[in-house]
């Protein structure tokens, strides 16, 4: 078998790579090692964990407003065996939607492990032993949870975001090591059905690469939940027995403390999979964090192969990871696309969501730019009011000078889909005045974003 393109790796990179390929007139094989095609994202990672995001939010709000909006529900019950059902069910969808892109495209979908014979030629290990050459090899093989030297991940007890995902039953209390994504989001899943959750975080707040602001209100709402943190503490133990699991943790002030629960999420990052791929009979090296070293162009140390997403330096993120696919395909069709790093967002699907584009305060700050700062509450929107989610604020930052929009800073309802036009205005490098004076439907939460941008472009908010 020979191939003009060959995609190491099915996840939104792999997947995203192999498509546009495809479009562009390759002769496209896409290699996944396990059965089903999507990657971390789709199988235990974005699309899992929302659909049990959705489940545990539409129970936490039977719970606790829905009194209040008139609806009276009486044995009210969560059923954690059929929401982990309904997720798997939603993945099923999901994978098979990519079966189907493949097909629909004329992509060669191989399973199996592939591993680098020479620069040409992958041998690829599954129920059979294959060998092709193909011209250029895109790898995307994604990352593996990270861990802590001295801790042991029975998978039982003290567990990942894969586990997390299909527990039996709730916790009675999950410790989580690690403020970040991940563990704000799969605590946010089992709190709302009734865990007791302690964070325990090195750094000085949760989220602690976002916005100052962002991590500070999420501290505050989720404490509502029943989170508990343990933020500048560096754990030293992890002990686990049949039920039960000890953390040890050292504070800043050299306190030890020592916390009891039932499960242990380990979310200190990800960590780039490049295991058995054999990169070394291909000449592609990787740096001292485990990430194939690659140039402006995502082409690594050998001249036919390039890589993307989890596994090169950067976000790891599934969009990112798909804007880097697309690329490099255009790339290998003599295009000159180009993808702005700076202005990738992030997103929190906790609720309130948090979402975040461009500089935060604190860049800003250390870079010593000038800069306006505008904000605005959601409990000042008529439409917060109305649907009882007041929790929140928008920030938009702007250059002082230029008025130029530097960084947008959301946490409230909806600011995963809100910071979409963040971005759209950031790309035309829009000025704080230029949003400001665009008309936004009433009621709706942008309405937070055109308020902030008033007050960033001159202290002019309306309803504040
Ligand atoms: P992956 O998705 O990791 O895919 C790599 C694929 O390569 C895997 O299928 C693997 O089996 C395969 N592979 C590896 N080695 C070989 C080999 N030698 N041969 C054949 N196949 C191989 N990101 C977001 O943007 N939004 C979210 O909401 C979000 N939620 C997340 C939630 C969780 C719990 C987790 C864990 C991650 C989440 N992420 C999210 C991150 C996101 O999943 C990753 O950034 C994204 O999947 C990276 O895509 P990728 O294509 O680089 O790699
Ligand atoms: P993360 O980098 O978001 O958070 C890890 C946290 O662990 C950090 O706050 C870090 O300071 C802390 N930490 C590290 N070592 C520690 C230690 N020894 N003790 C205490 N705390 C420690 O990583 P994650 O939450 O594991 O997520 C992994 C990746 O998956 C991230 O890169 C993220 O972008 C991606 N992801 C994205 C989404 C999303 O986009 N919504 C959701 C889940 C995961």
């Amino acid at each position: 078998m020979k191939y003009d393109v060959t995609v190491i790796g099915s996840g939104p990179g792999g997947y995203v790579a192999a498509i546009r390929c495809a479009q562009l007139g390759f002769k496209t094989a896409l290699i996944e090692k396990y059965p089903t095609l999507g990657g971390t994202c789709l199988n235990v990672g974005c699309i899992p964990s929302k659909a049990l995001l959705d489940s545990t939010e539409h129970y936490h709000n039977a719970q606790t407003t829905f009194g209040e909006h008139g609806i009276n529900l009486t044995g009210l019950k969560a059923n954690l065996a059929r929401m982990i059902k309904r997720k798997g069910e939603v993945v099923a969808q999901t994978t098979q939607g990519i079966d189907y892109l493949m097909k629909k495209n004329k992509i060669e979908v191989l399973h199996g492990t592939g591993s680098f014979v020479d620069n040409h030629t992958l041998k690829v290990s599954g129920a059979e032993e294959i060998t092709l050459t193909t011209d250029k090899v895109i790898i995307a093989t994604g990352s593996k949870p990270a861990s802590l030297p001295f801790i042991t991940l029975d998978k039982k007890r003290v567990i990942t975001s894969t586990e997390a995902l299909e527990l039996k039953e709730v916790p009675k209390h999950l410790i989580i090591i690690g403020g970040g994504v991940i563990g704000l989001e799969l605590g946010s899943v089992y709190a709302r059905l009734g865990a007791k959750v302690s964070v325990v975080e090195y750094m000085n707040s949760l989220i602690p690469t976002m916005d100052g602001m962002l991590g500070r209100e999420l501290k505050k709402v989720l404490k509502k939940l029943n989170f508990e943190y343990f933020l500048k503490h560096k754990v030293t133990g992890v002990k686990a027995t049949a039920k039960t699991v000890t953390v040890t943790a050292e504070s800043h002030r050299g306190e030890a403390v020592e916390i009891k629960g039932d499960y242990c999420l380990v979310a200190v990052g990800r960590k780039p999979y490049t295991t058995g791929l054999g990169l070394e009979k291909a000449g592609v090296k990787m740096d001292e964090a485990g990430r194939i070293v690659v140039d402006d162009w995502l082409k690594t140390t050998a001249d036919n192969i390039y890589a993307i997403g989890d596994v090169v330096r950067g976000a790891m993120l599934a969009h990112k990871a798909e804007e880097e696919g697309v690329f490099v395909a255009e790339v290998l069709a003599g295009q000159k696309p180009h993808i702005h790093y700076h202005l990738i967002p992030g997103v929190v699907y906790t609720w309130p969501e948090v979402a975040s584009v461009g500089y935060t305060e604190e860049q800003l700050k250390e870079e010593g730019r000038a800069y306006t700062s505008g904000s605005f509450p959601y409990r000042a929107l008529g439409r917060a009011r109305a649907s009882m989610d007041i929790d929140g604020q928008v920030k938009v930052l702007a250059d002082k000078n230029t008025d130029e929009i530097l960084g947008v800073h959301i946490i409230g309802a909806r600011a995963a889909d809100m910071i979409a036009a963040a971005v759209t205005a950031m790309e035309y490098r829009a000025s704080a005045e230029d949003v400001a004076r665009m008309s936004h439907a009433h009621p709706t939460y942008m309405e937070a974003v055109k308020e902030a941008c008033l007050t960033a472009s001159g202290n002019r908010a309306i309803h504040m």
